[in-house]
């Protein structure tokens, strides 16, 4: 049996679509992109440059056309580019927050009917009504957009081959488009599934096997000079009288409430992550390690302030290294612990602070520690 055949016909409701057969040529280029996104998915490349490899290999194999991946976000229900490596970044602006529907461009429709949109001549069909000045702007003449479903079968995002001439799409095309979308579908699973292994069941926080590929990063960023890092050590004071007095589940709810405090107060500032029971650990990169004694006090104060459910007052105390030279992760970790073990003893409820390798030019001033 001829293997093209199993492509052939292929159904489509769009009335432009035309049906000549896939030549072997076609099939095998289609066959080579997918071999080479499974090869540097094999080789764990980073899924953004899996992604735009993906679109260059798409368009060129159209001449004149741009391929371009739409995200849907779920909160605003908006389309936002999050691949075009053919359109300029200082454009991709003019490719956000379009909402999902049957005037707003191809992608729009796509995403929005669950089905491909074949756009062949974007000046005068009624799918690009609302949204024609983007297609003059970049002299988009025809756009196809395939939408891109997750493993529940749910429309994701869209995959999109803009020509700047007016052509109608063949098989082949709707092939090429149909793997693309699903070649997506599939790395975006893969980066969720690879965040989900990443993050503690219990707070949603990093879990250890994130923190320790950070600090790794960033030792081996250390070797720039001007690279530095702080690791606090968080951990929570006589948590044990909260398990033996209200019991496990309650202790668990603390750290969730924990948890939002630390998300709260650092933010994007820096890593926040479960390091083990009911210790945490922040990694503070440049400039934000510089302030780490101070973002430490602040943490701390904010975890004393909050009336936590059922137990009220929590405390935590907090040990710093703050890394200005290229240091082994075992030491710093070593440092930050020691500093934590000196703030237990003080008294607990309290930042200790360590700088490891610490430059001459520092002042006094930054080396005080904050009790
Ligand atoms: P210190 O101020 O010296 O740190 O006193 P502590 O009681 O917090 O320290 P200790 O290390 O003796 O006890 C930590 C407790 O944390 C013991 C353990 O039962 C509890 N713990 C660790 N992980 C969890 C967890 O996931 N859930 C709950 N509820 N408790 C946990
Ligand atoms: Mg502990
Ligand atoms: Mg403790």
């Amino acid at each position: 049996m001829n293997p093209h055949k199993l492509l052939q016909p292929v159904r489509n409701d769009d009335p432009s679509f035309d049906t000549v057969t896939i030549s072997e040529d076609q099939f095998e280029s289609i066959l080579n992109i997918q071999q080479s996104i499974l090869d540097s998915i094999a080789l764990d490349h980073k899924e953004p440059d899996i992604l735009s490899d993906l679109c260059r290999l798409a368009q060129d194999l159209l001449p004149e056309s741009a391929a371009c991946i739409m995200l849907l976000d779920d909160k605003t229900d908006t389309l936002n580019v999050l691949c075009a490596p053919g359109v300029p970044t200082e454009h991709h602006h003019r490719l956000k927050g379009i909402k999902p529907g049957h005037h707003n461009g191809s992608c729009a429709a796509a995403v929005y009917f669950g089905k491909p949109a074949y756009v062949v001549n974007t000046f005068n069909d009624p799918r690009w009504e609302g949204n024609r000045d983007l297609v003059k702007d970049f002299n988009m003449c025809s756009v196809w957009s395939m939408p891109i479903r997750n493993r529940d079968k749910k429309v994701i995002g869209s995959f999109a081959l803009a020509s700047f001439e007016h052509r109608s799409p063949t098989n082949f095309h709707d092939r090429l488009l149909k793997m693309c979308a699903s070649a997506v579908g599939i790395l975006l699973e893969r980066k969720a599934l690879r965040k989900l292994a990443l993050i503690d069941k219990l707070t949603k926080l990093w879990n250890r096997t994130k923190l320790d590929e950070t600090l790794t990063k960033q030792r081996e960023l250390m070797s720039d000079p001007d690279h530095g890092y702080a690791v606090m050590l968080v951990d929570i004071d006589l948590f044990k009288n909260v398990n033996d007095t209200f019991g496990h589940n309650v202790g668990d709810a603390v750290l969730v409430e924990l948890a939002d405090i630390f998300r709260e107060q650092i933010g994007s500032d820096g890593i926040v992550g479960r390091w083990g029971g009911e210790e945490f650990m922040v990694i503070l990169t440049k400039p934000h390690c510089n302030r780490a004694p101070e973002l430490a006090q602040r943490l701390r104060q904010a975890i004393q302030q909050h009336s936590f459910k059922t137990v009220g007052t929590v405390t935590v105390s907090i040990g710093v290294c703050v890394v200005a030279k290229k240091t082994r992760t075992i030491e710093i970790i070593d440092s930050a612990d020691q500093a934590l073990y000196q703030a237990k003893k003080l008294g607990r409820n309290r930042v200790s602070v360590h700088y490891k390798n610490k430059p001459k030019q520092w002042s006094i001033e930054e080396l005080v520690e904050c009790a």
